[in-house]
């Protein structure tokens, strides 16, 4: 054996070069399989996030066009007897002297009719009452209406007489037309009712229940965006629906409608 070795170590040396050299030669090729593999995996994962983005995208605007479709479908916002109307100081009923069917005098256990004879449509005195109930038993106190249903005429007679354009709508230009519109304790600016402590109370719970019962403070968000100064008594009944919807997203039912105008 030593003798092999003396005498063979240039074929020794040789056998052990060329090994080595075959090592390195099967190590490059495996890690570049090895890099080809990941690299084909990671293509593959990207296309696993571009379909599912695509799937998102489509579920999204599919979701959206529903959502739309729903929403115009299911408020009639135009017409002047749905309960849904849309009245501002600059979209009028479409009949001016549109009078409400269903009408009928607000008479509840739980309410004060400052005059003795406001009228209100049918379907919202149903859900007055129901609230009035529950806001009873809370303050032990009733919910005093001083105004409702107003005609035309008598718009056109509270406008001429005294009523400035920030606080009165033009007659045809009135929620309290729709027959759906009520005003609550006798205040006339924002500051005067919030500086009644119990009216604060009661503007606190009214904002927190009302769209239980589909009401909705429709002046709370000043000129720019309601049209007119904030009015905390006015609230108007909607549909438990579109309350609750209006009050889940924080809008205005100007702000609604001018949303759903655009889309
Ligand atoms: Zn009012």
């Amino acid at each position: 054996m030593l003798y092999f070795l003396r005498t063979h170590w240039i074929l020794i040396i040789f056998v052990l070069v060329f090994t080595y050299f075959f090592w390195i030669l099967y190590s490059l090729s495996n890690s570049n399989s090895k890099l080809t593999y990941l690299r084909d995996d990671i293509a593959k994962k990207n296309q696993n996030i571009n379909e599912l983005s695509n799937q998102i995208a489509f579920i999204k605007s599919k979701w959206w066009k529903n959502y739309k479709e729903k929403t115009i479908k299911s408020y009639d916002l135009t017409s002047d007897n749905s309960i849904t109307k849309f009245v501002n100081s600059s979209v009028s009923f479409n009949d001016k002297k549109y009078v409400p069917e269903n009408l009928e005098s607000i008479s509840s256990d739980f309410i004060i009719d400052s005059k003795g004879n406001w009228k209100i449509i049918k379907i919202a005195n149903t859900y007055l009452e129901k609230m009035s109930e529950v806001f009873y038993r809370n303050f032990w106190k009733k919910i005093i209406v001083v105004s409702s249903y107003r005609s035309y005429a008598y718009q056109k007679g509270i406008k001429d007489r005294w009523c400035p354009d920030n606080l009165c709508a033009k007659a045809w230009y009135s929620e309290h037309q729709s027959g759906l519109a009520i005003d609550l304790w006798e205040t006339t600016t924002n500051n005067e009712f919030m500086s009644k402590k119990n009216l604060k109370e009661y503007y606190k719970w009214l904002n927190k229940n009302a769209y239980k019962y589909g009401f909705h403070n429709t002046y709370q968000k000043w000129l720019e965006i309601d049209w007119y100064e904030i009015e905390p008594w006015h609230w108007r009944y909607l549909w438990v629906e579109l309350a609750t919807e209006l009050k889940s997203k924080n809008i205005t039912i100007a702000e609604y409608y001018n949303k759903i105008k655009k889309s």
